[in-house]
């Protein structure tokens, strides 16, 4: 697949999750909105210093301290504030009876403390007129009426219509929730179909930390180290910021605070590591060593202050950092892009992608116009995960490239250091190496072995007739005939001057004589016309010597060789000799 292509691929899922983002919360709304009674004309009242009780604010002479709320959604904003609001029910439509169940249902899990005060036809509990039901994420899961993520109740079918109920609301995190009725059950539907897409998002994000994991143990790259952290830290970040952890975790409220904090800031400390790691930052950069350091930092301050039970300051870091950081990110990898470091690409469309996600969810917290931005970070985060992957993908495509680029240079230089520029034969440097080699081998497997040295014979009497030039086509020809007569496994060098050396494996001098007589048939073969009017052959002598175990070495064998030349020289040229 082409690079483009690969790239406007992305892009398009890119697009495509982006509008998904957008539409879904807005589609499950119509879907799934309809079936639900939303409950709204709430009337508030802040308790700043949570002073009071339920008996005060619900006396007749307390009534005129509630203010209309004016938003449909309950949005108050991160606070230490307790806030009391009171509100009627939508009455039943004609056809409904009392027999027809009813649930109240308030949708943010993240509350530490929910106090309902259900108006009550017969006073149940010890003469009260009011039924009291305290849940949250302080108190025990066992608290809960229904099995569910959010805060759902039972809707006694005897509840006053005409008389307020109360909902006293205290949480470290952002007091934001609508609350809905649902009749019949239409809860249980809209319960399926919302935990089917959790199930869905949760599928993503586990089948992308394996997936990466597995990836990790292949390749040892640490960068997929870091995102499978980061994922891990996220998985579990999102299980307890939607509620689900606490369905089956029912861990000392302290304790369960605590261990929100550490994903948090683990997810932030991986996602800082994962950066380097994929950009390929240098510590030598200041830029990002300072701003590294920083980030760090706020991660540990933050995790620590929400350890120690002081939510409300760390939940404001986090959302800075919540910012701040995939900003960074961004950044860091649009200059590592300019820099000429391709993969930073996907990087930053991923990071964009959970930034939109992040500032919703943020803006939501103070914002209460702004509805479903839990989808809006869901979605963004399932888009993240799975744009790093395809960025991790694309890194790994691009440095293995690289990597085999390297290796070609690699092997192209190193055939460059060991072959002879003008014959492209192999060269004397290369012959050391081979001999050494070829000799070990020869004695270990007790096999012959022949080396042969060819020299041209009264070769300067051919330079100094025709020059130099005319010489080295001589020498350029011979190299020729040599790779022709030889195969694979007898390498020919040239060694020097106009002298050629050929190692024979598995040849003895019989062998071996036989292909100097080869040669030398193919190189009589060879007309050269190093001047107009003149046609000539040319003809070499060969010394030749056989490898003698145990003793014989290189230096030896060379020597025999090289006394073998003499002889054929002496007895004439053109002409095989064997030692
Ligand atoms: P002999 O038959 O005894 O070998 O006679 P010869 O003239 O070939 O003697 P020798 O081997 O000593 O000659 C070497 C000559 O080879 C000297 C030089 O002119 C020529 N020669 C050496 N290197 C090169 C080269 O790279 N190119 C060319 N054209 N000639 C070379
Ligand atoms: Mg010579
Ligand atoms: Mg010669």
């Amino acid at each position: 697949m082409g690079d483009l292509d690969m790239f406007k691929r992305v892009c398009c899922w890119a697009v495509t999750l982006f509008f998904a983002c957008i539409l879904g919360p807005g589609l499950s709304e119509t879907v799934f909105a309809a079936k639900s009674v939303p409950v709204s004309d709430f009337e508030f009242f802040a308790d700043d210093d949570g002073r009071y009780d339920f008996e005060t604010v619900s006396a007749p002479a307390f009534a005129a301290a509630f203010q209309p709320y004016p938003h449909r959604t309950i949005s108050l904003g991160i606070t230490k504030t307790v806030y009391w609001l009171r509100f009627r029910i939508p009455p039943r439509e004609s056809g409904e009876t009392a027999a027809d169940s009813q649930f109240f249902q308030l949708d943010n899990p993240n509350i530490d403390r929910i106090d309902l005060y259900v108006p009550q036809a017969k006073a149940a509990v010890s003469g009260a007129p009011y039924l009291a039901k305290a849940v949250g994420v302080s108190r025990p899961a066992a608290n809960r009426e229904i099995w569910d993520n959010t805060w759902v109740f039972f809707v006694p079918p005897d509840y006053r219509q005409e008389q307020y109920w109360y909902l006293r609301l205290e949480s470290s995190s952002a007091l934001r929730m609508s609350a809905k009725l649902w009749r019949g059950n239409t809860f249980f539907t809209e319960a399926l179909y919302k935990n089917m897409g959790f199930g869905l998002f949760y599928g993503i994000l586990t089948a992308m930390l394996l997936f990466n994991l597995f990836t990790f143990f292949v390749l040892r790259d640490k960068a997929y180290f870091y995102y499978v952290l980061y994922l891990a830290f996220m998985l579990l970040y999102q299980l307890q910021v939607h509620g689900y952890l606490r369905l089956w975790l029912d861990l000392p409220y302290r304790l369960y605070n605590a261990v929100f904090w550490l994903w948090l800031a683990g997810a932030f400390m991986a996602a800082i590591c994962f950066t380097g790691k994929f950009l390929q930052l240098s510590r030598a950069d200041t830029f990002w060593r300072r701003s590294r350091e920083i980030l760090m930092a706020t991660a540990l301050l933050q995790g620590a202050l929400g350890v120690w039970g002081y939510n409300i300051p760390a939940n404001h870091i986090a959302h800075a950092m919540g910012l701040a950081g995939p900003l960074l990110f961004m950044t860091l990898a649009i200059a590592s892009y300019r820099r000429g470091f391709r993969p930073a690409r996907y990087y930053i469309i991923a990071w964009g992608v959970l930034m939109a996600g992040i500032v919703t969810w943020v803006l939501a917290a103070y914002w209460p116009a702004l509805t479903g931005a839990e989808n809006y970070l869901l979605t963004a985060t399932a888009a993240e995960t799975i744009l790093l992957s395809f960025a991790l993908g694309d890194r790994v495509k691009i440095l293995l490239g690289k990597e085999a680029v390297l290796q070609q240079n690699m092997q192209y230089y190193q055939g460059l250091s060991m072959t002879d520029e003008l014959t492209c034969l192999y060269n004397r440097r290369y012959l050391a190496r081979k001999m050494g080699e070829n000799i070990a081998w020869a004695k270990q497997r007790e096999m012959p072995l022949t080396l042969m040295l060819i020299d041209l014979d009264h070769f300067k009497f051919y330079n100094d007739e025709y020059g130099h030039m005319e010489g080295d086509k001589v020498l350029i020809r011979l190299g020729e005939v040599l790779l022709r007569v030889l195969d694979a496994s007898q390498p020919a060098f040239r060694f020097g001057g106009e002298e050629f050396v050929v190692i024979l494996p598995d040849m003895n001098c019989h062998d071996a004589l036989q292909v100097a007589d080869r040669i030398q048939r193919n190189l009589r073969d060879e007309v050269f016309s190093p001047a107009a009017d003149v046609r000539i052959t040319v003809t070499v002598s060969i010394g030749i010597a056989e490898l003698r175990r145990p003793n014989d070495s290189a230096e030896s064998l060379f020597r025999r060789a090289d006394e073998a030349m003499y002889k054929a020289k002496a007895d004439g040229r053109n002409r095989a000799v064997c030692f």
